[in-house]
């Protein structure tokens, strides 16, 4: 049985007083109650010091957005995979739609960022996606395929127990419009089937595929229900507390 994982990716919301006040309600809201899943929450940078102590000792772990390559240096406006180390994050979340399409990253950058973020100590949360044209063209699976295959180009079976990979269809992010569980499973399908043949069918047995792309309180369950779906990245929905905890009940 493989894990199930629920992340939430904050994007550019939340100041260090509305972080502390989201994060306090989301464990208050959580309990003690014993849950099937993970719960990583990923605040933006200026959040994270803060969010780490906030969530020491409870079930929630702590990632960041994005990361560069290099050690440090002239890279204005940058962070480094150490820096986030040293503030306790465990995940930072790598190749996001909006990382490609808003600020230009291409497959050869992202490998670099997975590479470093592993010899770091931190897990990468790797997204992929097609666009709404890519599907409509057909090559949806294509895309899929040299996203995953350049972006995890000279990594090892072993350090793939340390990556999650997200399956976020750049269509349904932020739009309101899901992908069916039929859909997502069928891609999950496919992208498990990719993994096996670049490494091994144990290695894609245990890896951890996240669907996301506008998961709701209302929709979750029936996605988080299909075989190959074990977990889901959330944007919007995480940042009210209540519909996040759903979202993480369903789980
Ligand atoms: C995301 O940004 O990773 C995401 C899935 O957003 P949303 O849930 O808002 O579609």
């Amino acid at each position: 049985m493989r894990r199930k994982v629920i992340a939430g990716n904050w994007k550019m919301n939340n100041n260090l007083p509305e972080s502390q006040n989201l994060i306090t309600k989301l464990i208050s809201g959580l309990g003690n109650e014993k849950l099937n899943c993970e719960v990583i929450i990923c605040p933006p940078f200026p959040s994270l010091s803060e969010a780490a102590s906030l969530v020491k000792n409870t079930v929630v772990k702590l990632g960041a957005q994005n990361m560069y390559f290099e050690d440090s240096g002239a890279f204005t406006g940058e962070v480094s995979a150490s820096m986030l180390k040293s503030v306790g994050c465990e995940y930072v979340i790598l190749g996001h739609s909006e990382r490609r399409t808003l600020f230009g990253e291409n497959d050869q950058l992202i490998n670099k960022k997975i590479k470093k973020a592993l010899t770091s100590g931190l897990k990468p949360i790797f997204c992929v996606g097609e666009t709404l044209q890519e599907r409509e063209g057909n090559v949806t699976k294509n895309v899929i395929k040299r996203q995953i295959t350049e972006g995890l180009k000279e990594i090892s079976a072993n350090d793939m127990d340390r990556i999650i990979i997200a399956y976020e269809p750049v269509w349904a992010i932020g739009t309101g419009k899901t992908a069916t569980p039929e859909q997502a499973e069928e891609v999950h399908a496919f992208i498990r089937g990719l993994i096996s043949s670049l490494y091994s069918q144990s290695v894609a047995e245990s890896l951890v595929i996240q669907y996301g792309g506008s998961v709701k309180p209302d929709n979750a369950k029936e996605l988080l229900s299909q075989k190959n779906i074990d977990g889901s990245l959330v944007g919007g929905a995480c940042l009210k507390a209540d519909s996040f905890i759903s979202i993480i009940k369903a789980a």
